[in-house]
């Protein structure tokens, strides 16, 4: 009794020193382990609607591709600041939408042989040592006890940075960027890729492509967001 006392005057106070605050809005919450207000939380719109991509000359080599969220600024925001600042309790907030995402709508899914996440170019990698899609396939990994295969794909070369290109060349660039390493283990196999974004598609049809060509029988696709036309051009700029 008196230990949970401690515990709760301990905690008060540390939420006193470290407010939590909301990514979105700033404004402070109550809920320390929470990453959004519950306004912002309205701002997210789910996109379950399974999605289109190809490449340039239109071919498409994952099987079906979902999307938790409608990519609008509110989850532009938070992905940036999970991405680049490293936030990751906006990484477990994701992580735990994508879980109960997979629970409540999506547990056909479970049943793939394994995960990958897309790999990141591994100067880059290091660089920034932090790989976002990665963080949240753990997540996803341990909950659910399922296989990660991503150290079976690597970037064989640098793409340069998505932000800074027209949309056309975002299609055209990410072309033999991924090559596995044991093929042998992909044999068969039915694989979920996770990714943070899914804009033109261009970046996950790739390493799906990759996969296919060295034996993988069946890939799915699953990213937090994904935009449409309008809301990617404005964003490319
Ligand atoms: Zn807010």
């Amino acid at each position: 009794m008196y230990l949970n006392q401690l515990i709760i005057g301990f905690m008060r106070i540390y939420n006193l020193i470290f407010p939590a605050v909301c990514y979105s809005c700033k404004k402070r919450i109550t809920v320390q382990r929470d990453c959004l207000c519950e306004e912002c939380k309205k701002n997210l719109q789910r996109k379950p609607e399974k999605l289109a991509g190809e490449d340039a000359i239109g071919n498409r080599y994952f099987d079906v591709a979902y999307s938790i969220y409608h990519y609008n600024h509110t989850v532009r925001e938070l992905i940036h600041d999970f991405k680049y600042k490293e936030i990751k309790i906006i990484g477990d907030f994701f992580a735990q939408k994508m879980i109960d995402y997979l629970n409540d709508e999506l547990s056909d899914l479970l049943c793939v042989d394994g995960l990958v996440s897309v790999p990141m170019f591994s100067v880059k990698q290091r660089e920034r040592s932090f790989n976002q899609a990665e963080y949240i396939l753990k997540k996803i990994v341990k909950e659910y006890h399922l296989r990660d295969y991503s150290k079976s794909v690597y970037k064989s070369n640098p793409t340069v940075s998505q932000a800074l290109q027209s949309f056309q060349s975002r299609i055209d660039n990410p072309r033999n960027s991924f090559k596995v390493k044991n093929a042998d283990v992909l044999k068969n196999k039915t694989l979920l890729i996770i990714d943070d974004v899914f804009t033109t598609g261009a970046t996950a049809n790739e390493l799906a492509k990759t996969l296919k060509q060295n034996g993988v029988k069946k890939i799915y696709i699953l990213t937090i967001a994904s935009g449409d036309m309008e809301i990617k051009e404005k964003y490319a700029s």
